[in-house]
């Protein structure tokens, strides 16, 4: 009975999930994977935001008690800023995401938003202040329309066309004879992986989030339609807090700062300039991406 009980329970949780709105992360951190082992406190209030500000205050974390992933971690995003965190494959990136929706809580430390300690205020309104545009958006079977909306609970028509507009991808639904009504995903209309992502962008959009995670967004597309993304990716990013989560530095240089990631750890920050002077891990990174793409 007990094994039969545990996925229902789960699945009980993804179902609530999905009515809040928050599916989102489950595409990202591939929900069935992760446990669900932090639950709200009881009586606690929800979030409140007047200035999106991120801060990660000595965070050290693990998934498993014997091996420390994040060794202290402190930075701050100032509301309205871009921070983009970089650093080799495992330097703890995605763990920093995970944590910021918390997926988990630190062993130690706190991270806070508009200076309230995440772990104090339900979950659902910590995630429902943060938007993701993940590197591989899942699509429903369902409408494009309904792909759009499902960023927030009673979205109208009005909103989803000005975030398909924002978004860049009005002028190709509108050509869509069936239009917002085409269906798409496995029973319909299959879109291209820019297009897909330009629906993730639109259901940021409709959803509104004062804080934005972008997870390397524009990892499978060719040069031409990353621009275009990247355009449209930092005019939504504009007044809002991001964290952008990057494994091209060249997609990040004009971060307000750069965090470069090692083994959990700080190595570097600052910006660009700061850090190519530095001739540190941040240069030799760049350097390296330089002579790949010259060589691509
Ligand atoms: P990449 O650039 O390759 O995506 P990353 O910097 O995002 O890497 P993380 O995914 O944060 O790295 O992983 C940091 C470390 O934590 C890695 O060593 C990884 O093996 C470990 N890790 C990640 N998820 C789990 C998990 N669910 N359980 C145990 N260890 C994990």
């Amino acid at each position: 009975l007990m094994q039969l009980f545990r996925p229902l329970d789960l699945l009980g949780w993804v179902y609530r999930t999905i009515r809040q709105g928050l599916i989102d992360m489950a595409e990202m951190f591939r929900l069935m994977d992760t446990s669900v082992e932090v639950e709200d406190l009881p009586g606690a209030p929800a979030l409140i935001i007047r200035q999106p500000t991120v801060v990660f205050d000595n965070v050290v974390f693990g998934y498993e008690p014997d091996r420390t992933i994040l060794h202290g971690l402190s930075f701050e995003v100032p509301a309205g800023k871009n921070v983009a965190i970089v650093g080799p494959s495992g330097a703890g990136k995605s763990t920093i995401a995970r944590l910021l929706f918390r997926f988990y809580d630190p062993a130690s430390g706190r991270i806070l938003i508009d200076g309230q300690d995440i772990s104090q205020v339900t979950q659902a309104s910590v995630r429902a202040a943060i938007g993701i545009v993940p590197q591989d958006t899942v699509l429903f079977n369902d409408t494009i329309g309904y792909n759009v909306a499902y960023g927030k609970a009673g979205a109208d028509e009005n909103e989803v066309l000005a975030a398909a507009r924002d978004a860049s991808i009005l002028p190709f639904i509108e050509q869509l004879p069936k239009g917002f009504e085409t269906e798409v995903g496995e029973r319909g209309l299959k879109l291209s992986g820019g297009e897909k992502q330009r629906v993730a962008i639109a259901r940021t959009l409709v959803k509104d989030p004062p804080i934005l995670m972008l997870d390397e967004a524009t990892s499978a597309l060719d040069t031409r339609t990353e621009q275009d993304i990247l355009r449209t990716l930092h005019r939504i990013a504009e007044h809002r807090t991001t964290i952008s989560i990057a494994h091209r530095l060249s997609t990040i240089a004009d971060a307000h700062e750069i965090l470069v990631l090692d083994h959990g750890t700080l190595a570097e920050r600052g910006n660009h300039t700061a850090l190519l002077t530095k001739r540190g891990l941040y240069a030799e990174m760049w350097a390296r991406q330089a002579s790949e793409s010259q060589s691509a």
